[in-house]
């Protein structure tokens, strides 16, 4: 017996270009046929819809990600969905948990791995700052051996502000110039953690 298909057919219609939602075109010049912007910004965009999360996750906080990735939030909806679990093909790195001082140079060693260019979010009290765990043995907080971006703040923080710290990661990747990787400010950044 063949199955009802009418079952599969949603009853209201729907125009599919109403449901989906257009990444707005950088600052340029449009004309007949063409269409003139600066390089950074084409790239900037094509970088902040595609960006690829690892997900460095240790404890609690990891799981309110594992929501924030599921149906009813969806952060494929910003073109996040290919979470990875390999440093060299990911571009945005998300500690989420207590990182303690054993677990610090693991967290470096995954940051050292990545290819430039390349994000942090820091999410949650923990990864932020140690959060309640001020103790010898917690990292108070990531950015003491790896340059952060984006704090989320929270204990743990919410899908709501995990997308907004998301969004945050998008606005400034979708402003860097390509060249700052370059430039003298940024190799000054990476000498301050010992990063050649
Ligand atoms: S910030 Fe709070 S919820 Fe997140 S890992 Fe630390 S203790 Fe857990």
């Amino acid at each position: 017996m063949s199955r009802p298909v009418r079952f599969n057919i949603h009853p209201t219609e729907t125009k599919i270009a109403n449901a989906i939602s257009v990444a707005e075109a950088p600052e340029g010049y449009a004309g007949e046929g063409f269409f003139s912007a600066r390089l950074s910004d084409v790239v900037g965009l094509a970088r902040k819809n595609s960006l690829w999360p690892l997900p460095f996750a240790t404890s609690c906080c990891g799981i309110e990600f594992m929501a924030t990735m599921a149906s009813h939030y969806d952060l494929a909806r910003f073109g996040a969905e290919r979470v990875g679990f390999s440093p060299r093909q990911c571009d945005l790195l998300m500690v989420m948990g207590t990182i303690s001082k054993k677990m610090g140079p693991v967290v470096r060693q995954v940051y050292l791995q990545m290819a430039e260019p390349r994000w942090v979010i820091a999410m949650g009290a923990c990864a932020s700052s140690g959060g309640i765990f001020d103790t010898y043995s917690v990292l108070q907080g990531i950015d003491q051996i790896i340059p952060v971006d984006v704090y989320i703040p929270g204990c743990p923080p919410r899908p709501e502000a995990v997308l907004d710290g998301f969004m945050k990661v998008q606005e400034l990747v979708g402003q860097e110039s390509i060249r700052r990787r370059n430039s003298e400010q940024y190799k000054a950044l990476m000498n301050s953690y010992g990063i050649e």
